[in-house]
Order: structure tokens, then C-alpha cells, then sequence
């Protein structure tokens, strides 16, 4: 059982430095439990002065924070993505239902979202993120690294099984939402054959997506430790090749280039699947 905290925010909304595609961040949790063996946001518990990324913040006041932030005059409704540092629907969120209060208000307040996730529990709001699509842009998206189960259960232990996400994104298809495939990261040697790739892209194709934005794996800070550890636990036979590949954060310039050229670009286009997410987003956005 991971360890739970409550906490209040400050400020329910964090505004980026970037603003495209969108400007906001919600996180309603701080920490995650799905447990990546490759998390990139387990930087984020620094300032917390926490280890254990598992450990899990419950910002208590959330809701309350962001019907405050919604509510104010100057507020111009824009895309706020939700999930982009923990999952929004990790374990704890089944029990704290969280999540549909945060729907009600961006139907209250006609603001747009992108959601992520890489739980199926995202089809408990199924109605809530369909009145808010037919209101205004939403975009679900979700992770799906590989369609092994063995490899999916040791990199992503807690999370939902691949084939229950592509469900996420048929399901979410039934509404005026655009989804999305991330197929990140790609993990080197153990997630970036052909044939994983072939099966992602065909799934995809089944579920319809909108788009399939792919990305390699990046290591810094932490994660890179965190990572290596499990590599020389679970698949040690890969760990010297993935040490001389990721001499820095990223991989080799010369493997990423030949991943692209011989097996994401073709299969993706031989699907027919785009890697726009901008589009649909600026046709709803333009329709209203
Ligand atoms: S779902 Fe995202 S935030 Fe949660 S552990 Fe995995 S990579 Fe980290």
C-alpha cells in the first residue's frame, strides 16, 4: 500500500513558460503509483524533499482552488492539461473521486483539456468527458509502450494493461474528444522492435486515434539511476549496451536516426496515422 498525504495548494493551476500548444498545467496528486520504471517526473518530489516518488500528495483543496481560478474575470479559458507531471487517475483516485469535480468544473467554466492517463479508470468519467468534448476541445490521450505484457508489467507495474489503454482511446473515440497514442518512451532494446512497433500502429489504426506522437527514452536526474538499477535487475543481458547508448540523457544520435527511418516513420505511415495533435485541436478550437 503506498503511502498517502494530504497537502493544500496554493494555486490549483501552474502556468508554463510555453504556451503552445497549451499554457496550464493541473496536477490534482503530487507522486504516482503506477510505479514507470523510466518516470521522467520523479524530479517534481524534490522540492517536496521526498525520496519515493510512490508517495503519493493529495492537494485537498483542489477543487475548491480551481473553481476560485475558473471563476476569475480575467481567466480566458484555455487548453489546461491535466496529468502532464502524475496521473490523474492512479490508484488513490478510484477512492477520492477527485477527478469528476474537476470535469464539472471545466463544464461550468467551458475550458478546455487534454487528459492523460494509463488507467482505464478514466472510463468511470466516460459521460463527463463527453459533455465537456461536446462543449469544447478535449483531447485524451494515453501512453502505450509495448503490446508484451511480461515487458509491460515489469516497466509499468501499476498501471493498466496495454490493451485495456487502446479500450481508453476506442471508448473516448465515441465522443467529440480527439485521442491519442504516445508511444513514450521507446525503450532501446526492449520496447523498439519492429514487430512491438507494427503491433502499436495497428492497434492504433483499430482504435481510430486522431494521432501517435512517438519519443525515445530520455534519462536525467534520478531516473536515470532508477532506471539503470532495474535494467541490471530485470534484463541485465541489455544493460551494458543501454550504458554505452545513454553516455548522456539521450540516446545515441546514429540508433535514434535509424529507429526513425527504418521502423517508426514507415510503419506510421504505412498505417496512415498522423503525428499532428495540433490539428484537431485547432479545428475544434476554430469551429467554436
Ligand atoms: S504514469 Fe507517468 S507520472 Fe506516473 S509513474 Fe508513470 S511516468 Fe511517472
Amino acid at each position: 500500500m503506498n503511502k498517502i498525504e494530504n497537502i493544500t495548494c496554493i494555486n490549483a493551476l501552474n502556468k508554463l513558460k510555453r504556451t503552445i500548444p497549451y499554457g496550464w498545467d493541473l496536477n490534482i496528486y503530487r507522486g504516482c503509483s503506477h510505479n514507470c520504471k523510466y518516470c521522467y517526473a520523479i524530479y517534481s518530489h524534490n522540492y517536496l524533499g521526498v525520496e519515493d516518488f510512490s508517495k503519493v500528495f493529495v492537494k485537498t483543496n483542489v477543487v475548491e482552488q480551481l473553481d476560485k481560478e475558473l471563476s476569475d474575470k480575467n481567466w480566458k479559458r484555455e487548453i489546461i492539461n491535466i496529468g502532464g507531471i502524475t496521473d490523474s487517475y492512479q490508484s488513490i483516485e478510484a477512492e477520492l473521486k477527485i477527478m469528476p469535480e474537476i470535469l464539472k468544473l471545466l463544464i461550468k467554466h467551458k475550458t478546455p483539456a487534454i487528459i492523460s492517463t494509463k488507467s482505464d479508470l478514466i472510463l468511470r468519467d466516460f459521460d463527463l468527458i463527453a459533455q465537456l468534448s461536446k462543449i469544447t476541445y478535449v483531447n485524451v490521450a494515453s501512453t502505450i509502450t509495448t503490446l508484451d505484457e511480461s515487458i509491460r508489467q515489469r516497466i509499468e507495474p501499476n498501471a493498466s494493461p496495454s490493451l485495456d489503454r487502446f479500450r481508453i482511446l476506442k471508448t473516448f473515440r465515441n465522443t467529440n474528444a480527439s485521442v491519442g497514442l504516445h508511444v513514450m518512451p521507446i525503450i532501446p532494446y526492449l520496447t523498439d522492435s519492429y514487430s512491438n512497433f507494427e503491433g502499436l500502429c495497428a492497434e492504433a489504426k483499430n482504435s481510430n486515434v486522431h494521432y501517435m506522437l512517438p519519443g525515445v527514452l530520455y534519462l536525467r536526474g534520478k531516473t536515470r539511476k532508477i532506471f539503470f538499477d532495474f535494467i541490471q535487475n530485470e534484463y541485465p543481458d541489455k544493460y551494458d549496451d543501454l550504458k554505452i547508448l545513454y553516455r548522456t540523457g539521450g540516446a545515441d544520435k546514429v540508433y535514434k536516426e535509424k529507429l526513425y527511418n527504418e521502423i517508426v516513420n514507415p510503419l506510421r505511415l504505412k498505417y496512415g496515422i498522423s503525428n499532428s495533435y495540433i490539428k484537431p485541436m485547432k479545428e475544434k478550437l476554430h469551429t467554436e
